[in-house]
């Protein structure tokens, strides 16, 4: 909890870590040196767990119906936030609902349809040859192993894996720029190489989580721990984290940097996705779901 703040918390069911217990076990680990593989191991699924705890409703930010929807929305998302590419999803998907339409349409009207995501021409160009290729080698069906993913044109590993971890069910680590720094922070790696991080950190927990770990690491990215200042006063795993004090420490300059449905203000918002309502219910309820 959040006891101290001056309003109702802005993340009431957060764990908070009062900092001088953060501080304590910053400061024993700096005094053990280094840590044992099991104890790597034991701290990564602690964290695991109580990022768990924070994000109960974490899931793929891009909103989708199904396999196909979801390639092409994360083909769609590099180099650009999950929020642009949800607000020209439905109006792409209702002018061209499967691959056999993406793949017939005028090229002009789709980049006219994605121009607002940057790079369109190259997007356009990477989706409407996603689906012919869909369409001339699957059938038009999506396929489900990473091995052919690779294959298709725009997609990558990274977007493989996002595939087959919402979509089919298959798990899955997504290594995008926010994993792989929190996965640094946490000492979980010290790799830059996403295929080498996604290698680590398959190593230190089941498969069985992997794609809800994906999910809360990015969340607990986008939200707290930022590239530049992560809000370390109010982190729920400050206490487990070696990178404590990467940010400020104190609680009520840590809030104000919480982004998202954690930022002040934004009570009903994170309230609502408690409480189990979708990105979609939210928005059409007048909710605003960027940072
Ligand atoms: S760096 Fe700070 S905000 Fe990020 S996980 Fe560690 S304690 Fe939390």
């Amino acid at each position: 909890m959040i006891e101290d703040m001056d309003s109702p918390a802005a993340a009431a069911h957060v764990r908070f870590v009062p900092p001088r217990q953060a501080e304590q076990a910053a400061a024993r680990r700096r005094r053990t040196g280094g840590e044992t593989r099991l104890a790597t191991t034991r701290r990564a699924r602690r964290i695991q767990r109580e990022l768990a705890r924070s994000y109960p409703y974490a899931v793929a930010e891009l909103d989708f119906d199904d396999a196909w929807q979801l390639l092409v929305a994360t083909v769609l998302s590099a180099q650009t936030t999950d929020v642009r590419v949800n607000s020209v999803t439905p109006g792409l998907f209702a002018a061209y609902p499967g691959p056999w339409e993406l793949a017939e349409a005028p090229a002009e009207d789709v980049e006219e349809r994605v121009r607002s995501l940057g790079f369109y021409r190259s997007k356009a160009r990477s989706i409407q040859g996603l689906a012919t290729r869909i369409v001339d080698e699957y059938d038009g069906r999506v396929p489900g192993t990473l091995a052919e993913l690779v294959t298709l044109p725009g997609v990558g590993r990274k977007t493989a894996n996002v595939v087959l971890g919402n979509a089919f069910g298959v798990p899955g680590i997504t290594v995008d720029t926010h994993f792989g720094r929190l996965a640094r922070r946490f000492g979980w790696t010290d790799q830059e190489d996403p295929v080498k991080v996604e290698t680590d950190v398959a190593a230190l927990f089941p498969p069985a989580v992997w794609t809800e770990l994906s999910h809360e690491l990015i969340y607990h990215g986008r939200r707290m721990c930022h590239a530049r200042k992560p809000a370390c006063g109010v982190c729920p795993v400050a206490d487990l984290c070696p990178s404590y004090g990467t940010g400020p420490t104190d609680p009520l300059a840590a809030r104000k940097l919480l982004a998202y449905e954690l930022a002040p203000g934004r009570e009903e918002l994170l309230a609502g996705f408690l409480a189990g309502r979708t990105r979609r219910e939210l928005r059409a309820d007048g909710h605003t779901l960027g940072a």
